[in-house]
């Protein structure tokens, strides 16, 4: 590669990667940089769920760029996967939500009400057996809400396998290259880290939380802000659970060697710690779901800083202020579900500036 590359993207977290694919993908020359390294962000603590109609039930602009990305998700992996050369554990075989409460079924039952509106294929059982029909280790629930197009990938290989399908097709990737400016020359933009100095006629900032740090010429700061997540890696006997489990405060992920129960939300700045109250919150309310978490063996607590936004929705789009600059930041909870999606429109963006990006995602609302 030349060391004028066609696109900087600043961050390889999930979102950086699967940019960087695409755009290598459709022949660009990527260098990616990354502060620290590849993944080491809020991705590497995804659950990875892949399930808009939960996530997106209080904001229909939500649900419904998460079901575009949902839909783009079999091709997506599939691309990936034949690229990489390697595999990445990913199912689509719904979630289920459990309520304990006769007020929490009524939840389900009009949420179900919506959904088969909308014409999503759902379940909406009621009573002790029927949930346990569908969930055999979940303690005594009033109902439940199977919801069949959801799923779940695996986010530490889905990031190796984009990570490896980019190299294939010619990108490189810097790591420990903490970019701290980016400005216009007359050639085109000029990021600038500690130590170098590199330029493209394109940048992606994909820095997730930490973008509220960047500083670019002539614009305000970009609103990010982190909310810390705490995940734990339980195991216990392989195939107890059938699926991705919701409860009250919590959620479950089981893979065949593992399961992942996530996860807090917490404001407290870049503070990547994880907390005896975080561990405790999560292991109290995974064991009153599925009982017999009590004696599954603790492997791990992760840590991520969500990249939120003040309205909740991710910013991807061009810079109005500098041209060839693109934003895909702010996923906050969303981020693996929208990476399909969020990859498309950069790779789109790239090609033809004024390609059509959903206003609610414009980085112009933030007067970017
Ligand atoms: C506990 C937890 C559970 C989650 N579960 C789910 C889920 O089930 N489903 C879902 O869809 N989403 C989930 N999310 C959200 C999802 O993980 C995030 O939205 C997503 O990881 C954001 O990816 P990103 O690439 O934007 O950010 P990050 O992964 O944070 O990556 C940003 C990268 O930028 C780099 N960087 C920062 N500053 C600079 C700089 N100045 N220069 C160069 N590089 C820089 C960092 O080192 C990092 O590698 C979860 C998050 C957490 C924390």
């Amino acid at each position: 590669m030349s060391s004028h590359p066609d696109v900087i993207v600043v961050g390889a977290g999930l979102i950086g990667c699967a940019v960087a694919h695409a755009l290598s993908r459709q022949g660009a020359e990527v260098l990616v940089l990354d502060a620290s390294a590849p993944g080491s962000g809020a991705s590497q603590a995804s659950a990875g769920m892949l399930c808009p109609h939960i996530e997106g039930a209080h904001d229909p602009v939500l649900q419904g760029l998460g079901a575009d990305s949902l839909a783009r998700y079999d091709a997506f992996i599939h691309r990936v996967c034949s690229d990489a050369g390697m595999d990445v554990p990913y199912v689509r075989n719904g979630t289920l939500q459990l309520a304990d409460t006769d007020e929490r079924a009524e939840v389900l039952r009009r949420l179900a009400a919506v959904l088969h509106g909308q014409g999503v294929p759902c379940q909406f059982v009621e009573g002790v057996a029927a949930v346990r029909d569908l969930e055999p280790l979940a303690a005594p629930q009033r109902a439940g809400l199977l919801i069949e197009p959801h799923g779940a990938v695996r986010i530490r290989d889905l990031i190796e396998a984009l990570r490896q399908a980019s190299l294939h097709q010619g990108a490189r990737c810097l790591h420990s290259e903490a970019v701290e400016h980016i400005t216009r020359h007359e050639t085109g933009l000029v990021v600038e880290t500690h130590a170098n100095t590199f330029h493209a006629p394109h940048v992606v900032v994909t820095s997730g939380a930490w973008a509220m740090n960047l500083r670019v010429d002539g614009h305000p700061v970009i609103p990010t802000h982190p909310v810390r997540g705490q995940l734990l890696r339980l195991q216990m006997r392989s195939g107890a659970l059938r699926r991705v489990l919701w409860g009250p405060g919590i959620y479950l992920v089981p893979w065949a060697d593992e399961v992942l129960v996530g996860a807090t939300m917490e404001k407290v700045g870049f503070d990547s710690r994880a907390t005896v109250a975080g561990v405790m919150q999560l292991c109290t309310a995974a064991q009153a779901v599925v009982p017999e978490l009590a004696e599954a063996s603790f492997s791990e607590v992760r840590v991520g800083l969500r990249p939120g936004s003040p309205d909740g929705l991710p910013l991807i789009g061009p810079s109005r202020r500098l041209p060839g600059l693109v934003y895909a930041t702010g996923h906050f909870r969303n981020g693996a579900l929208l990476a399909p999606l969020t990859a498309d429109l950069v790779a789109a963006i790239v090609r033809d500036a004024s390609a059509d990006v959903p206003s609610a995602l414009a980085a112009s609302r933030f007067d970017l």
